[in-house]
């Protein structure tokens, strides 16, 4: 509901709101006599941090002036920003109280432009709306003054946000300016694309574990970015380098070229599909087409002349590969986990299993285990493992499965007793060696049978 209010704000407030590096791109374009102009350039300190309680109360009612807000509406907004941590089960709330903006949500990224607007509204107080604009905390002017009126412009601009209890940096008096990832040059005219210092692009190897639609568009992608935010050739081919320079090394074979973003095509108003996203993680390890196999399936599960299939098709389910977590990221996860001290209490009971009798080498009686369980047909040798987890102790399980064994209604109670139940069918005889892999983590319980191999 906050999308819409920002949404409705933007649209009859008519201020400069940027989403993105193209919409700053347009807005620059649009300005003219540009060469008589002068940048001036804010940045909120810690906006998110920043926005109170009242300063969002603040902005909704500002807000209330182009679209419906109800009382319902405007309490709902505002309980979505409680926020507290959650951390080694004990409950953390910032000095202030609960009310927090946080990043990296869609709610803290819509209260930021709500708040942004209002800010702006107060702005164009100060500078016509149409020569101020805002990027989430980074905002950006220009104004033909005189570099002392700008002084004073800056100073007002400064005022603004401390009647917001907000802090700004402001620089103003510049003819160039980088903002975002572009450079901004007024009096050329040309934009072109802004790297900090001393930072390299680096992508991922060309040869690396991706699904290869990814890899592929990789360098299309660099190119048609940096085509987009280059004003022309030249100014392309002085930034390439470092860019081709990083393709290069990850092993692909694109040279980057020059293309001028097509002119914007009036864009189709086409009603939003509802589509349902499948996202299995790719692996190269893995030899089945996942994805022809997940279609295939639709288009069997739902044929021509079913009466879901307008629900349930190739437009509507599609799939999405999602990438396995990387080797940092397996590797530190593991660190944690054995550095972590194992808060489990240990295991009181004693096996009484007798010595070498036990199948799991006196581990019976633990709880929260992963086992496994190996399947050998005496004849053939040919064998199957399964792998369980049991919140209860090895014992217990293992004598369930045992029972299961021997009633052939419980051939569907795991995929461990149904193999069993599939080879007395066939007459074979059947092995068991079990084995316990691991504890399973305390935090989450694992439901019975989490998983079967
Ligand atoms: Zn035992």
């Amino acid at each position: 509901m906050l999308a819409k209010i920002v949404h409705d704000v933007k649209e009859k407030s008519q201020l400069v709101q940027w989403k993105n590096t193209d919409s700053v791109i347009a807005w620059f374009k649009q300005l003219k006599n540009k060469e008589r102009l002068k940048f001036i350039q804010f940045d909120v300190v810690d906006f998110y941090g920043s926005i109170s309680e009242e300063l969002l109360e603040d902005s909704l009612t500002f807000a209330a002036r182009f679209t419906d807000i109800d009382e319902i509406t405007k309490e709902t907004i505002k309980q979505a920003a409680q926020s507290f941590l959650v951390s080694e089960n004990e409950i953390w709330i910032k000095k202030t109280g609960t009310f927090d903006v946080t990043m990296g949500g869609y709610h803290g990224a819509e209260i930021c432009e709500i708040v942004g607007l209002y800010l702006l509204s107060q702005l164009a107080e100060v500078i016509p709306r149409e020569f101020i604009g805002l990027y989430r905390y980074d905002g950006l002017a220009v104004s033909n003054a005189r570099p002392r009126q700008i002084e004073i412009l800056k100073k007002k601009i400064c005022k603004v946000f401390e009647n917001n209890k907000l802090k700004v940096t402001i620089e103003a008096n510049a003819k160039i300016v980088n903002f975002l990832d572009i450079t901004l040059d007024l009096s050329t005219s040309i934009y072109k694309p802004y790297m900090k210092e001393n930072d390299t692009p680096v992508y991922v190897n060309r040869e690396s574990n991706h699904p290869p639609n990814v890899l592929r568009n990789i360098p299309l992608e660099i190119n048609e970015r940096l085509s987009r935010i280059s004003a022309n050739q030249q100014v392309f081919d002085e930034a390439a380098p470092p860019y081709q320079e990083a393709l290069d090394k990850s092993g692909f074979n694109h040279k980057l070229k020059f293309q001028p973003p097509n002119p914007a095509k009036p864009k189709k108003r086409c009603r939003k599909k509802e589509v349902i996203w499948f996202n299995p993680p790719f692996s190269l390890n893995v030899k089945t087409n996942i994805g022809k196999e997940f279609l295939k399936l639709v288009d069997r599960a739902f044929p021509v002349g079913n009466p879901l299939r307008k629900i349930f098709n190739r437009n509507t389910l599609k799939i999405g590969y999602k990438c396995m977590p990387n080797m940092a990221s397996a590797i530190s996860k593991h660190n944690s986990k054995i550095l972590r001290p194992d808060t489990r209490p240990e295991n009181q009971q004693r096996c009484k299993c007798g010595g070498s009798e036990c199948p799991v080498g006196g581990k019976c009686p633990e709880k929260w285990v992963i086992y496994s369980a190996k399947v050998t047909e005496p004849v053939s040798g040919n064998f199957e493992t399964y792998t369980g987890l049991t919140s209860r102790t090895f014992k217990t399980r293992k004598q369930e499965h045992l029972r299961d064994f021997n009633n052939s209604d419980s051939r569907i109670k795991s995929k461990l007793s149904g193999h069993i139940w599939d080879q007395k069918d066939k007459g074979l005889g059947y092995n068991i060696e079990w084995s316990i892999i691991d504890r399973a983590p305390l935090s989450i319980p694992p439901p019975e049978n989490a998983y079967s191999v």
